[in-house]
């Protein structure tokens, strides 16, 4: 029976592309997405990140930050100093983040 042969060969074929299909479709996004991987994006996002661990880490960075050329310190004094310990802290700051004793 040539005709059942056919369908036969047919029903195969199908079976084999319903199983590597989904395989080859994933490969092609994940293939399309690496391409698409914006590199320079990711070294900014990673350098932000970095840079802002670091200024948490120093405690000197936000005095430093405001008493720069920002426009933050042009008005009003941008400094509190502690009474305590006579560390300086940002005008807005409850605490002395030296030695933790209340500010004015
Ligand atoms: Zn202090």
């Amino acid at each position: 029976m040539p005709l059942g042969q056919v369908e036969l060969a047919l029903r195969v074929v199908a079976g084999l592309f319903v199983i590597v299909a989904p395989t080859l479709l994933f490969l092609g996004l994940w293939r399309a997405l690496d391409a698409m991987r914006d590199d320079e994006l990711i070294q900014q996002v990673n350098r932000r990140a970095e840079t802002m661990d670091q200024s948490s880490a120093d405690p000197e960075w936000p005095v430093d930050a405001l008493t720069d050329d920002s426009p933050l310190s042009d008005t009003a004094p941008s400094v509190v100093t502690c009474g305590a310990c006579g560390t300086p802290n940002i005008r807005d700051a409850t605490y002395c983040q030296e030695c933790l004793t209340e500010l004015e």
